[in-house]
């Protein structure tokens, strides 16, 4: 054996070798460990990272939501114990702005984090010392209601894309071209994968699914319905099924192209709010809709929170009706941010729907 320890490997090198060895990889095996390598080495988030999301715009966005869960569960009769149970918490911001106001209405819920990365879960033990850390949900407890937040979640989770070629349907793979990579249609027919509506699509159309946002949403769903509980899961997509690719990347702040540097931006893709309600109603969940984030959050009140933020500090004024405008604004997040709430089929109804 050698010397000196090896330099970890980038990325790219490995999909080279990979790729030189066994054959073209999938989008969804790119995509994938892009994100597991991305997210295990550094903190994403905020002005000095490279994009930054609604929690860490304003201290509103998470308060609201911390409002949301404990109307939900007053209303529901106040059952102990109960569990605030976050999916990717990210700086632990949302958690901190939520569960602070949770706590004035009596909410004390036990905290659970499923998070895979490293580096952000030691910034989350910072934010969040009480917390228990999980590694998918499959850990987190079987019994007592659960208050779910998932933000900007789904949309790092890895998608599948299928493209109809004049010979049928087939994956895209990943191959080297140059210096990046490229999308080529896999060699496996894939029509069978095709719902048949669909199949008839012309020649060049692409279809893109996220197997783990339905395996999310199936395995939530059906906690709700045992174990009591409500859920939010917030992202930038859509409400109504269409075709075409939506993977992007973002690095500092800017759209980069997703096939240079793999593992070195933000690989996300737009969540199919469409096809993820009937997952939830599929397992007998209640689906209280899915609504423009815009239009959530006025409907709990941010205009008048940002008003009391306001008077209180007048000196952050601008800043506050600025963060605001940023969250509800339908040029901005107002819009192409959907927030899809579920709950137990015995829990009542929830606000902003
Ligand atoms: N919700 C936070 C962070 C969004 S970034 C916010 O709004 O600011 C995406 C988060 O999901 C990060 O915390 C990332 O580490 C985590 N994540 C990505 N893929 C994951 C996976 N497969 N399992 C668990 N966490 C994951």
């Amino acid at each position: 054996m050698s010397g000196e320890p090896a330099q970890p490997d980038t990325l790219a090198a490995m999909f080279r070798r990979l790729i030189a060895s066994t054959g073209p990889i999938s989008l969804m095996h790119y995509m994938g460990e892009a994100n597991a390598r991305y997210y295990g080495s550094k903190d994403p988030l905020g002005s000095a990272g490279d994009f930054i999301t609604a929690p860490e715009i304003s201290q509103m966005f998470g308060e609201l939501i911390g409002l949301w869960l404990a109307d939900m569960w007053i209303n529901a009769g106040r059952e102990e114990p109960v569990h605030y149970v976050e999916l990717g918490p990210g700086r632990g911001t949302l958690a901190v702005d939520a569960l602070r106001v949770a706590k004035r209405y009596g909410l004390e819920p036990q905290v659970h984090l499923v998070e895979t990365s490293a580096e952000l879960k030691d910034v989350q033990l910072a934010a969040l010392p009480q917390a228990q850390w999980h590694h998918d949900l499959s850990t987190v407890p079987p019994y007592g209601p659960i208050l779910l937040v998932a933000n900007e979640f789904l949309d790092a989770l890895p998608v599948r894309q299928l493209v109809k070629t004049p010979d049928g349907w087939r994956e895209r793979m990943v191959v080297p071209e140059g210096e990046r990579f490229v999308c080529v249609a896999g060699s496996q027919p894939m029509d069978a994968a095709v719902p048949e509506a669909r199949r008839g699509a012309e020649v060049g159309t692409i279809i893109e699914t996220c197997p783990g946002a339905a395996a999310t949403v199936y395995e939530v769903a059906g906690r709700l319905v045992e174990q009591g509980g409500a859920a939010l899961f917030i992202d930038y997509g859509h409400d109504q099924i269409r075709d075409g690719s939506t993977l992007q990347a973002v690095r500092d702040h800017l759209k980069v192209d997703p096939f240079v540097n793999p593992g070195e931006a933000d690989l996300t893709a737009h969540v199919d709010f469409a096809t993820l309600a009937p997952i939830a109603l599929s397992r007998g969940c209640k689906w209280l809709g899915t609504v423009p984030q815009g239009r959530w959050l006025r409907n709990l009140g941010i205009e008048a929170r940002a008003q009391a933020l306001s008077e209180r500090a007048p000196e952050h004024s601008a800043a506050i009706a600025s963060a605001r405008d940023r969250l509800i604004g339908e040029g901005q997040m107002g819009l192409l941010f959907k927030v899809m709430g579920l709950a137990s089929p015995s829990w009542p109804g929830g606000a902003g729907f």
